[in-house]
């Protein structure tokens, strides 16, 4: 017998049909002798409609309102499911974020986990019960709930996974596993077998949407032992590891991500604190940086480029421009229409061409590039957002030959 943590995604529980299927695979785990907990996400584009249902009452509301809001998506797929499982003669039940004590830190709307409890699960295991448990939430010092960010869901498991060590976490979602590329961008991505946490965590920081980064890195610190897996078609997924045994590819994966801004401050002073003045505005308001790019000064002016978050892009112009005097910019350009590629690969320290290589198949395709940032794993390109599923099966054919 072994305990077993389930997750699965929202579009695994979008309506009454794949909620019954979910409690069918949750059913045979359990009927196979092993203690199961699942943890569920909100149903479909349910966060993404209690969101517009928040902006049409108030386009700014605080963020404990958001999360209390929030919450909900997730408590409705674990009542409904126990529902599908009690049908089915299960014994089952449901359980919150507070309910299994998931204490997090106050940082509303992207609450990093601080101890999980788990005491309330192994009482209700202890009677044979398949634990259901609502995703993406928890409870702060002040017992208000929070939410962990979006794509939070995984985060929850893992941390169950992690606390109870779990002989084996299961992510089931609406693909067979994690892919060389966004399999829905790029028909010809290849399903991996293995990929390692520091690739997958790479990956999935960069916008690989398959797996919440948070959920990597838990799993790579507690050594929880990982699959993606498919909620439609029952055969294995791909094993997130530590180590794998696949043979050393240039590159593991390519990632996406559209959710970046880039703002340019034209015509700076060439002179030594420019820099330090102008992040330390946006580090003020808590505004994360990304790719930085500063041009050789001339004629004693520089200018400086670099990306944000979307979210950010409003609050980081309105800081700036605030500060337009003391900065002593002529103008600032911005623009939400980029997207940020990525190829990743541990094999890359060792292998000089790689970047070329990448820069090759955006030439092929005529793909300009904005900004480029480099790191050990990763090589980053800034382009035109019209122009990115293009460059992501560009860049697949060059180095996957398909
Ligand atoms: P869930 O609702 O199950 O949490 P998500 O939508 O969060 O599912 O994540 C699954 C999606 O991630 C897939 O449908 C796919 O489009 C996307 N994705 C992006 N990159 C990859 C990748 N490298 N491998 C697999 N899926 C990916
Ligand atoms: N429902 C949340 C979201 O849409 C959490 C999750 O799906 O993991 O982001
Ligand atoms: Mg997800």
């Amino acid at each position: 017998m072994a305990l077993i943590v389930q997750k699965f995604g929202g579009s695994s529980v979008a309506d009454a049909e794949k909620i019954r299927r979910v409690a069918g695979i949750i059913a045979d785990t359990y009927q196979a002798g092993n203690d199961v907990v699942v943890v569920l996400s909100a149903q479909g584009d349910t966060t993404d409609d209690l969101l517009e249902k928040a902006a049409e009452i108030n386009p700014k509301p605080s963020k404990r309102e958001l999360d209390m809001l929030l919450s909900t998506g997730e408590q409705i797929s674990i009542s409904l499911c126990a529902m599908a499982l009690e049908k089915m003669g299960m014994p089952v039940i449901s359980l919150t974020g507070w309910q299994i004590g998931m204490q997090t830190n106050s940082n509303y709307g992207n609450a990093r986990i601080k101890e999980v409890s788990c005491e309330r699960i192994r009482r209700e295991l202890d009677q044979r019960r398949i634990v259901l448990v609502a995703g993406f939430q928890g409870i702060n010092k002040y017992d208000d709930i929070t939410t962990l960010g979006r794509g939070g869901s995984d985060t929850t498991a893992v941390a169950i996974a992690a606390a109870m060590h779990a002989d084996l976490c299961q992510i089931y979602t609406d693909v067979e596993g994690v892919y060389t590329c966004d399999p829905r961008k790029v028909p010809t991505a290849i399903k991996l077998e293995e990929i390692t946490f520091d690739e997958m965590l790479e990956l999935a920081s960069l916008g690989a949407q398959v797996l919440h980064n948070r959920s990597v890195e838990l799993a790579k610190k507690y050594g929880v032992n990982l699959e993606v897996l498919s909620s439609y078609v029952r055969k294995p997924g791909t094993k997130v590891k530590e180590v794998t045994k696949m043979e050393e590819t240039k590159i593991s994966g390519i990632a996406k991500d559209s959710n970046i801004a880039r703002i340019a401050l034209i015509g700076l002073k060439d002179e030594p604190g420019i820099a330090f003045k102008v992040f330390r505005v946006l580090a003020n308001k808590n505004i994360n940086i990304d790719i930085i790019l500063q041009s050789i000064g001339r004629d004693d002016t520089e200018d400086i480029s670099f990306t944000v978050a979307k979210g950010d892009m409003d609050a980081a112009v309105e800081a700036l421009n605030a500060n337009k005097g003391a900065l002593g910019f002529k103008s600032l350009e911005v623009s939400d229409k980029v997207c940020k590629v990525s190829i990743v690969g541990a094999g890359m320290i060792s292998s000089p061409g790689i970047a070329v290589l990448m820069f090759e198949a955006l030439y092929d395709a005529k793909i300009n590039i904005h900004m480029i940032s480099t790191s050990e794993i990763k090589v980053s390109v800034l382009i035109d957002a019209e122009k990115a599923d293009l460059a992501m099966q560009s860049i697949h054919k060059k180095f996957f030959g398909v």
